[in-house]
């Protein structure tokens, strides 16, 4: 038993980790690395984890924070900028397990018809999406699932999953 790499949490185990290495991890941090969804005060270790100087924690953290998709964790994500080798390690195995979600939790897919639930602006393109359009055929961005991309006004641009309702 040691401590939780990411959380600090007492009682860890050794948990192998795809594509490679392995770390000490308390259960919950265990399944949340793994894809499962955990409670989301639990991540607030991930603020810090995420910039630490060993790759394997700062991958771990990374790729749980792509998972998320929440707003804070976007940000966080756009903060911080780990080494390439650290990135593709983290989304490797961790892409499979990225689930698009829109503002009531519902899950999203390539296809899919998604209502915008507020006006937002379209940085570079100068227009306001307005809201209650309609957006047919999005796609889902493969590194992000707080992102979509879907056509507006006839120009293509990302739309945060957490301002749109699948119709
Ligand atoms: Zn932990």
């Amino acid at each position: 038993m040691s401590q939780c790499q990411l959380c600090g949490a007492d009682a860890a185990e050794n948990t192998s980790l795809q594509p490679s290495g392995e770390a000490a991890l308390c259960v919950v941090c265990a399944a949340g690395v793994a894809g499962e969804a955990v409670d989301g005060p639990h991540w607030q270790c991930l603020h810090e984890a995420v910039w630490s100087a060993d790759p394997l924690v700062q991958g771990m953290a990374w790729r749980v924070l792509h998972g998320l998709g929440a707003p804070w964790a976007n940000d966080v994500i756009d903060m911080c900028d780990p080494e390439q080798s650290v990135q593709d390690w983290a989304l490797a195995e961790g892409l499979a397990a990225l689930v698009h979600r829109d503002s009531n939790g519902a899950v999203l897919a390539n296809g899919d018809t998604v209502t915008l639930i507020k006006d937002l602006p379209v940085k570079g393109a100068g227009f306001t999406a307005k809201r209650g359009t309609a957006v047919r055929g999005i796609s889902l961005v493969q590194d992000n699932a707080g992102h979509i991309e879907g056509r507006v006004e006839g120009q293509r641009i990302v739309i945060l999953t957490e301002f749109v309702k699948k119709s």
